[in-house]
């Protein structure tokens, strides 16, 4: 074998592999192209998923006459000029690579005019080769025709999918780009058919109902940027719990109007269902992030699908933190006192007396001008004009439906002291009464600790805890923590603490046993962020406090605790993950009986 210089063809068939991967990345880099045109209206055409013919056809500014050919060169844009601007990146293309790439694997046709001009441009490429070049008239704008993708380049070709496999993935691109830009107007179509379509009114919400159907699109609730986060604008829709789905297919990210695949900002966005999801469940979210150019490089992928924050931790926050503040807001007013839980809720209704102080600890999202503005282009009110918690402790309940929501359940009886029977209109469901009772006091607790603070109740008699070496160290490092969630706890001289106060609820438990618990806890370590350890420190006295199985219940205990879990945001899991029930429905017993057919 000898050593060749490839000849350029052949070296540009190798490049387009980096961004041709298949008819979806066509149709990505035509649509790009067109958004940066300006056009408002884009029409995508395909047959046999793309590998027969795309087209794409936009009202933007087109290309002169005398560049139209020169836009097929490659590295050919009019994007860039020099290094600075690469620096800060203000439109989707810049590489110059796209339409040169796609023309070396494809038969394209382009007809544009340019806006300026009075007549347009018809030129015809065959897989590299300029083969014709005309004068039309056609009225401003860019129509992009790509025929037979790969098909003088067979190991490309073998591995294109079904034509469903491949329409699929443009699909999913042009809803991306429909939910990004929801003030462009997007259609699509396969084989003639009309597919998705949006109106292009700069309503999200309307895009979101042509992405996902209006029952799915109803159970999604507004992101909004928190207001302390300058130089972040976030924003869009996230599923609630419920509408969750089986991989992270369904979360949606885009950096600067540009969909992106960021494993890490993926978590953060799964962070912020945290405990709210059923285990190995994926929320549905289209969250979009606003930065400025030069704190993100985008020239990471020659796709563009990854980008490079300058602050990524920065980002990860604020995103997590918009999230779970949307999904909080939406959580359901607590219910009145019950049997079980009746001190719990007493101190709650205390902690409500007083909102002012309350209200400050988070104030509601004030958008900031910049924000607001971005609320108007996408259609979503400011927060001031959403529900807002009224008089004292009477939350409004959300508009959103929940669609976690339970029935109403009549309860049959208890099933070896641990489960609860009760009937509801669809079946049968048992309720395992401690993971019930643990979610229950997980969403109060939760709610208190939103508001800024877990209602503490101060022991009359202050319990001293002496621990081994490490645990005291850690416990000394962590009172902040604590106190954060309700534990006034001091040091007491060598590794002796004296508690002080607990959270109210805890007031008749084993307090040296719960801190032994709580230090142990926190030496498992896996969790970080001060907020984590709040949490984890809150899922323990929940678990040390939930009725335990083996215990005998009254009607009225159950009937309380039932009703306690009827109002909860996501009665169907534990904090943990695990389920609270399980539902045997009608159509299944009637299977199981052979009554069916
Ligand atoms: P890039 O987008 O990175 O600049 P492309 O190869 O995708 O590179 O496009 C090359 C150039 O062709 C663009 O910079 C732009 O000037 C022009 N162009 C491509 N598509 C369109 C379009 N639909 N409308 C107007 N100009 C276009
Ligand atoms: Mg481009």
């Amino acid at each position: 074998m000898t050593i060749q210089i490839l000849p350029p063809d052949l070296v540009a068939r190798i490049a387009a592999g980096e961004v041709v991967e298949r008819p979806a990345s066509v149709v990505k880099e035509l649509i790009e192209n067109a958004i940066d045109a300006g056009a408002t209206d884009i029409r995508v055409e395909c047959v046999d998923g793309g590998k027969r013919l795309i087209r794409v056809s936009d009202n933007g500014c087109g290309i002169r006459a005398a560049e139209v050919a020169l836009a097929f060169a490659h590295h050919a844009t009019s994007k860039l000029r020099s290094a600075d601007d690469l620096a800060a990146i203000h439109t989707l293309g810049f590489r110059g690579e796209a339409l040169a790439s796609i023309a070396s694997v494809a038969q394209v046709t382009c007809h544009t005019r340019h806006a300026e001009e009075s007549s347009g441009t018809l030129l015809r490429l065959d897989n590299g080769r300029i083969v014709a070049e005309d004068r039309i008239g056609r009225a401003p704008g860019t129509t992009m025709t790509v025929e037979h993708l790969f098909a003088r380049v067979p190991a490309r070709l073998k591995f294109l999918r079904s034509n469903a496999t491949e329409r699929a993935h443009i699909d999913g691109l042009v809803a991306r780009y429909a939910l990004a830009y929801p003030a462009i107007r997007f259609a699509l179509t396969h084989d003639g058919r009309v597919g998705f379509q949006s109106s292009g009114r700069g309503d999200l919400r309307e895009v979101l109902v042509a992405v996902y159907g209006a029952e799915a699109a109803a159970r999604m609730v507004a992101v909004e940027a928190p207001p302390d986060s300058p130089g972040v604008r976030v924003w869009g829709y996230v599923g609630l719990p419920d509408l969750d789905h089986a991989n992270r297919s369904k979360i949606f990210l885009f950096v600067n109007g540009r969909p992106v695949q960021d494993a890490k900002l993926g978590y953060a966005v799964i962070q912020a269902y945290h405990t709210l999801l059923r285990a190995n469940r994926y929320p549905v979210a289209v969250v979009l992030i606003a930065l400025p150019a030069e704190a993100v490089d985008v020239n990471v992928h020659p796709a563009k699908a990854e980008v490079r924050f300058r602050d990524p931790d920065a980002v990860f926050s604020v995103v997590q933190r918009a999230v779970r503040r949307a999904l909080l807001d939406n959580l359901k007013p607590p219910e009145p006192p019950s049997v079980l839980s009746a001190s719990l809720s007493a101190a709650l209704a205390q902690a409500q007396r007083e909102p002012p102080s309350i209200q400050m600890a988070q104030p509601p999202a004030q958008p900031a001008l910049s924000g607001s503005q971005t609320w108007a282009r996408v259609g979503i009110p400011p927060a001031s004009q959403r529900a807002e918690p009224s008089s004292a402790g009477q939350a409004q309940p959300s508009a959103a439906p929940a669609p976690s929501a339970l029935p109403a359940l009549r309860i049959l009886g208890q099933l070896a002291q641990t489960y609860i029977l009760a009937e509801g209109p669809e079946g049968l469901y048992l309720i395992d009464q401690h993971a019930a009772h643990e979610r229950v006091l997980w969403e109060r607790l939760m709610a208190q600790h939103e508001l800024g603070e877990v209602h503490s109740q101060a022991l009359l008699d202050p319990v001293a805890v002496t621990l081994p070496p490490d645990s005291a160290a850690l416990l000394e490092a962590h009172l902040e923590t604590l106190r954060g969630v309700g534990f006034e706890v001091e040091p007491f001289g060598g590794q002796t603490f004296l508690v002080r106060s607990v959270p109210a609820l805890m007031i008749q438990d084993d307090i040296a046993a719960a801190l032994r618990e709580i230090v142990a806890d926190l030496e498992m370590g896996d969790a970080v962020l001060r907020r984590e350890l709040e949490a984890k420190v809150l899922k323990r006295v929940c678990k040390r406090m939930a009725i335990k199985a083996g215990r005998v219940l009254s009607m009225a205990e159950m009937q309380a605790l039932v009703r306690d879990l009827e109002a909860c945001e996501s009665p169907r899991t534990c904090p943990h993950g695990r389920p609270t029930m399980i539902h045997v429905g009608l159509r299944q017993l009637e299977r199981e009986f052979g009554r069916l057919g």
